[in-house]
């Protein structure tokens, strides 16, 4: 018997997969979760459809995170159709290309909002969205990356928009907490995903990565996936507000070791 099961889940985020959120939502599988998927806009069903199939989710509905009516209207389908749910995924973000090349101080207004509004705020939205759905002690799971920390670069306004992110972890946990459920977010080492693919020099950064990361290898959605599991279970009922690394350690390296070999 896996460790989730008799919980439902609800995953945002998969495009397709290689999304982060489908490695997430097969190791909630394995575990014994039912799924349910919510996805960005009409063109990723074709994608998305087959792989709810494979988890067999009957729950697949759209919802653009930056439009209220759609959150809305989501989350009464959900109601209708799921009942409550335990756990609730938000592997999400967006900023627009040539916000993520060039220095930072070169973000336009209109960049930083959309970055700000999608990557971050859609969480906190989401969440109060949530809230009237959760079983006892539900969990919630945001994810970021070291770039909220440090200034990465070409990560520009979504460092920024992580830092944010990072932030409203803290403070949701701190809302949720005497209710019983749980906020928490995995910071994970960079993967190959679309969305990463519009981060300019992210494929020299993916490759160099191997050699200063503890564990000289790049993390997987499979990695990604299975501390969302411990997360998102009982056996982290102790842990909120965190912010959880799946980085090959990367992290904890001051200054990088002379070349190996
Ligand atoms: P991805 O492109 O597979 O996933 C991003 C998802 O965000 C897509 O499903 C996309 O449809 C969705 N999205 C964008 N705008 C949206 C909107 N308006 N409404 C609803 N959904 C919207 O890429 P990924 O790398 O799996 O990204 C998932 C999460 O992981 C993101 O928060 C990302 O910042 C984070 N992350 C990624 C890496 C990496 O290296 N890939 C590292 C650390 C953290």
């Amino acid at each position: 018997m896996g460790i989730l099961e008799g919980k439902k889940a609800l995953v945002f985020g998969v495009a397709n997969n290689r999304s982060i959120a489908w490695g997430i939502a097969q190791a909630l599988h394995r575990e014994g979760a039912q799924l349910a998927f919510s996805y960005a806009s009409a063109a990723l069903l074709r994608r998305v459809a087959p792989l709810a199939e494979q988890v067999g989710a009957d729950f697949i509905e759209q919802c653009d995170l930056s439009r209220d009516d759609d959150l809305e209207s989501l989350f009464a389908k959900a109601s209708a159709q799921l009942g409550n749910i335990d756990i609730l995924i938000h592997s999400v973000a967006f900023a627009n290309r040539d916000e993520l090349n060039g220095p930072y101080y070169a973000t336009s207004r209109e960049g930083f909002r959309g970055a700000l509004d999608i990557s971050c705020y859609s969480f906190t939205a989401m969440v109060r969205h949530a809230l009237p759905l959760f079983n006892p002690g539900s969990s919630c799971l945001a994810m970021t990356y070291y770039g909220a920390e440090k200034a990465v670069p070409h990560y520009n306004v979504m460092g920024v928009a992580k830092a944010a992110l990072e932030a409203s972890v803290r403070y949701l946990a701190a809302d949720l907490g005497p209710l019983s459920h749980r906020v928490n977010a995995i910071s994970a080492g960079p993967i190959r995903t679309l969305a990463a693919a519009g981060v300019s020099g992210f494929k020299a950064m993916h490759r160099e990565f191997t050699e200063l990361a503890p564990l000289q290898r790049n993390v997987t959605i499979e990695d990604v996936g299975n501390a969302a599991v411990y997360l998102c279970s009982d056996l982290a009922a102790g842990v909120t507000g965190e912010v959880h690394y799946v980085d090959s350690g990367f992290n904890v390296i001051g200054v990088a070791a002379p070349s190996r070999g």
